[in-house]
């Protein structure tokens, strides 16, 4: 019998201990440990932030689903992993505090022969003075701070409705900040909300970001098939923020946030304000704090955490100029390699450098975004370490026998549904492929990514294609009939 531990169950976590227990035979035990009581579909935030969606629409609880499926849910953090055991045991575990009502506080020591972690981002608020939902400025990360946003977005329309004008100020937290990819759904969401409601002409919308260029998306950028012709997403972006009369301010590292005002500093060493009526600013991503300790309990943090507090895994993480970096520097089998049954997908993973090209200004402070892990790839690469650890499984542990699943970002390709507006007829979203998600200039010297694959469009289509995604998506995560056959 082996046990399985999966660390997380958001979008890469539940994938991971939901396949894995579809691989595996019933003597063999999946367990997840995960604080939080419910599942949330994160791309929906966007509308829950807008109003319309509400919160319950994007929640489920997910005790009931993992009794179902035979997967033993905790309902606890993980402090501490301890892979040599310690001086009692030489059983691996982790350590863990439970969140659930009647045993909050209990500290529980699980045991693992393999881990799995997918314990997403901190939010790293504290990055920025004044960020976040208990200082200045919205977040929609996470659902509860979306039904924040909403509260406060219905409000703005509110004083709108009575003449007042408001200004909107949506976009990155931080210079580091990644997931451009959520602020650019949401404030076109917030735009439309305002249109259909006739009230566009009292509304100041202003995007503000660390990228060099709208349309890097923390991805470099990218050159899009358009139309029979290619484009770079600079001016996909670009168009579509002009169209709809959205002022931008790029390479912006956000200083400090106060009541109404947020204070930047950009590329060019200029420093200015913006005063805002509502804001919505998506903090940095860090690892979410775990440590490690040998059997002796010395602490080995730096062995397995990178100084994000991300995870390291089978990637290149010897520093490198831009000018050196490989597609091959990115991990294949999200393996830990100073212990071989720690596995790290999603966000918990420790990227070996940026994607989009790392830019200071001359005090020195980075401003260019961090790479994304979005959900389609989260998936794919949970699915890729699922079917590795039940390969593994059925080897009876033999590593050298079992079949390695690759999913390398510079591998593997992503779409993305962007909403830019929800209503049936009158809805928009820009849907974007690109494959691979690291460009490699080896196999694709022009753009560094396969052109007839890297394609990107607006239309009312892709918003009915993202009502899908939602629908599938939770159909899916609930395990309800056929869901083993919808892709990640
Ligand atoms: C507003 C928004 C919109 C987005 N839209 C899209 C989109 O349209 N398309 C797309 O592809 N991607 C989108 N993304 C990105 C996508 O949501 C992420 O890529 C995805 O959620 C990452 O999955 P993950 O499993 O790594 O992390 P998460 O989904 O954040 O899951 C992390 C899990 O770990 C748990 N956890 C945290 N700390 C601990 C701990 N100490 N111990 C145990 N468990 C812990 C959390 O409770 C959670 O269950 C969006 C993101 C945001 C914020």
């Amino acid at each position: 019998m082996a046990r399985v531990v999966v660390m997380g169950a958001g979008i890469s976590g539940h994938t991971a201990s939901t396949r894995l227990r579809s691989f595996l035979p019933k003597k063999h035990e999946v367990v997840v440990v995960s604080p939080n009581p419910q599942w949330n579909w994160v791309p929906s935030n966007v509308w829950v932030g807008v109003g319309t969606l509400e919160v319950k629409d994007v929640l489920f609880d997910l005790a009931p689903v993992y009794k179902k499926a035979g997967i033993v849910f905790k309902q606890a953090k993980v402090i501490s992993i301890h892979p040599e055991g310690d001086k009692d045991s030489s059983s691996p575990y982790i350590s863990v505090e439970y969140t659930e009502a009647g045993k909050v506080g209990h500290i529980e020591k699980v045991t693992y022969d393999y881990l799995v972690n997918s314990t997403g981002p901190k939010l790293n608020f504290a990055a920025t003075p004044g960020l976040g939902p208990e200082g200045h400025s919205h977040s929609i990360c996470w659902a509860s701070h979306a039904e924040h946003a909403q509260k406060d977005f219905l409000a703005a329309i509110e004083r709108m409705k009575k003449g007042q004008k408001q200004t909107f100020l949506i976009g990155m937290g931080h210079g580091m900040a990644t997931c451009q990819g959520a602020a650019f759904e949401y404030i076109f969401n917030v735009e439309f909300e305002i249109r259909r409601r006739g009230l566009r002409d009292l509304a100041n919308i202003v995007y503000l970001t660390n990228e060099y260029e709208v349309g890097d998306f923390g991805m470099g950028g990218m050159h899009l098939r358009r139309g029979g012709y290619y484009t770079h997403s600079k001016i996909f972006a670009e168009s579509f923020y002009t169209e709809k009369g959205i002022k931008m301010i790029t390479r912006a590292h956000v200083t400090k946030v106060e009541a109404g005002v947020a204070h930047y500093v950009n590329l060019a060493d200029e420093e200015h304000k913006i005063e805002f009526d509502f804001a919505m600013l998506i903090p940095p991503f860090a690892g979410v704090g775990l440590t490690a300790f040998n059997k002796s309990g010395k602490e080995i943090k730096d062995t397995l955490f990178a100084p994000n507090g991300m995870m390291k895994v089978d990637a290149d993480y010897t520093p490198k100029a831009y000018e050196e970096w490989k597609a091959a520097d990115w991990p294949k089998f999200y393996q830990n390699q100073a212990y071989k049954n720690i596995f790290a997908v999603g966000i918990a993973f420790a990227p070996p450098h940026f994607i989009s090209k790392p830019m200071k200004n001359s005090a020195g402070t980075m401003i260019n975004p961090t790479p994304p892990r979005t959900g389609m790839p989260s998936g794919v690469m949970a699915l890729a370490v699922a079917k590795t650890v039940a390969s593994i499984i059925k080897h009876g542990g033999d590593q050298s026998k079992a079949t390695f699943y690759s999913a390398s970002m510079a591998d593997i390709g992503a779409a993305c549904v962007a909403s830019a507006g929800k209503k049936f007829f009158t809805g928009r979203a820009a849907g974007i492929t690109l494959h691979p998600i690291v460009p490699d200039y080896d196999r694709y010297p022009v753009f560094g990514r396969d052109p007839k694959l890297t394609t990107g469009e607006i239309g009312l289509g892709a918003h009915w294609i993202k009502i899908v995604i939602h629908h599938m998506f939770i159909w899916k995560a609930k395990l309800k009939p056929g869901w083993t056959l919808l892709p990640e």
